[in-house]
């Protein structure tokens, strides 16, 4: 059985890369990856870099995607990465960070007009965003509209905007940016849309019904957007990853560590994946290889979902937490 490939937990580039599939795949394409300044995006937006591809990483947070020139210029005083300076220096390729919110199609249109007034086209599109950097760290009962994220909790005590909010990120963020790089530029050129989706929704997972309903309306998109858009020659796929050490979904999502364990080993492959494994399989749909491939959703998470057991166990924690309150 094949090894996984080495990664590292942090947004940091890999020291290391040996080439399994060839260096030049996506030689001069260009790929825009919203949420590419961190977890999954970033090593998505990495690895095409390393196989010849040029990136737009787009996200709220500014400090997440700086250049380097402005990281020169402000590192004092901000917080936070800089996505872009990494990806670039580590791979030679060109990567432009833009903040958007995948909420406002204004903000959409004017970050692709920018990204193609850089580089002239944009061949890829990978909607990777999700609103797991507002949730609470810790499971909690949200009844506030601001505090609305990929948290656990049960159905019952979800607030009404913290559900809605997951939607509007997950969910509209994915139509309103693919919309806009359909009209702006693949129907006219053809093009290839992955979107980082999840399991979560095949058997109902409890705690989750808001990420759940969230990413399988994602799933349904691809298929209606690859039956709409393949006479253009527009690919759409989906990528399910299963739990993935080193991100901050693990770290929401994941539940207690001892429980997550226990739950990995009884999984088919008996481990946790890594961003790299799942950035390789973005990169197999995105490239030629994956050519008449559409409508698809692959699933790279070792045959979790096929095992994992549901977290019953986890809505009792919650009543008897809740009744604390
Ligand atoms: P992450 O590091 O928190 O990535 C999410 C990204 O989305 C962040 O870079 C964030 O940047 C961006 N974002 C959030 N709201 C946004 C908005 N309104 N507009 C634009 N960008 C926004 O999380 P991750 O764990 O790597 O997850 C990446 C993807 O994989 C997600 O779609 C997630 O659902 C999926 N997934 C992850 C796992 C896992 O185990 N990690 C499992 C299954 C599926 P800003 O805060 O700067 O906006």
């Amino acid at each position: 059985m094949a090894q996984p490939p080495p990664d590292v937990e942090g947004d940091d580039c890999l020291p290391a890369y040996r080439h399994l599939f060839c260096p030049d795949l996506l030689r001069d394409k260009v790929a825009f990856i919203t949420g590419g300044g961190s977890g999954i995006g970033f090593r998505i937006a990495e690895i095409f870099m390393r196989h010849g591809c040029h990136t737009v990483i787009a996200s709220r947070s500014l400090p997440r995607v700086l250049t380097a020139e402005a990281a020169g210029l402000l590192s004092a005083s901000l917080p936070g990465f800089q996505a872009a300076r990494k990806l670039a220096g580590a791979t030679s390729r060109r990567c432009l960070p833009l903040s958007m919110d995948v909420r406002a199609p204004p903000a959409i249109m004017a970050a692709v007009d920018q990204a193609l007034k850089e580089f002239g086209r944009i061949d890829i599109l990978i909607n990777c965003e999700s609103v797991l950097s507002e949730a609470p760290a810790a499971p909690a009962v949200s009844h506030s509209a601001g505090a609305a994220g990929n948290f656990l909790c049960p159905a019952g005590a979800l607030s009404f905007n913290a559900f809605k909010t997951v939607m509007d990120i997950d969910t509209s963020g994915t139509f309103n940016v693919s919309r806009v790089l359909y009209e702006k530029f693949f129907r006219d050129h053809g093009g290839v849309i992955v979107n980082i989706t999840a399991t979560l929704g095949n058997r109902g997972q409890a705690l989750q019904v808001h990420a759940g309903s969230a990413k399988a309306a994602v799933d349904a998109m691809t298929r209606h957007l690859a039956v709409e858009w393949g006479p253009q020659n527009i690919r759409v796929n989906s990528l399910a990853p299963g739990p993935i050490s080193g991100t901050e979904g693990l770290r929401r999502l994941g539940g207690p560590q001892a429980s997550l364990s226990t739950k990995v080993t009884a999984s088919p492959l008996q481990r946790l994946g890594n961003k790299t494994e799942i950035a390789h399989s973005v990169l197999y749909l995105a490239s030629p290889l994956a050519s008449y491939v559409t409508g698809a959703v692959l699933v790279a998470d070792g045959g979790a979902w096929l095992t994992f057991p549901n977290d019953v166990k986890g809505l009792a924690d919650f009543a008897s937490f809740s009744a604390k309150l």
